[in-house]
């Protein structure tokens, strides 16, 4: 069965009881796991316990790494638009990636290698 928000949420409020900080995608993901299959066969994926983490207002500190860039949003899925800045002599580069829908920004040519979640 597949799990429901609030079910993913409680399990990693459980998990946050415990440790203050969990300090990757897979940490958070086998412990919350755990405490999802305490009462049934209830399944989410690493992905998905991450973007309801985020939803819920825990708080996620996202470490990059060079890399191919992300075209989409980690956490909600949506459409990165480009971080456009104006140089000394008054040029325009881009410089990162920013979700307008809920701020998550990344530097330009850098992908999301590790992330950090805290209580
Ligand atoms: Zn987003």
């Amino acid at each position: 069965m597949r799990a429901t928000d609030p079910q993913i949420l409680d399990a990693i409020k459980k998990v946050l009881r415990e440790d203050i900080v969990i300090h990757s995608q897979n940490e958070l993901f086998e412990k919350v796991r755990k405490k999802l299959s305490d009462k049934d066969e209830v399944r989410a994926s690493a992905e998905r316990i991450r973007r309801v983490a985020k939803k819920y207002g825990v708080r996620v500190q996202v470490h990059s790494r060079k890399g191919k860039e992300i075209k989409t949003c980690p956490f909600c899925g949506k459409d990165l638009q480009d971080i456009i800045s104006q140089d000394l002599f008054g040029r325009s580069t881009t410089i990162g990636k920013v979700c307008r829908n809920c701020k998550f920004e990344i530097g330009l040519g850098r992908s999301p290698a590790r992330y950090i979640f805290r209580r």
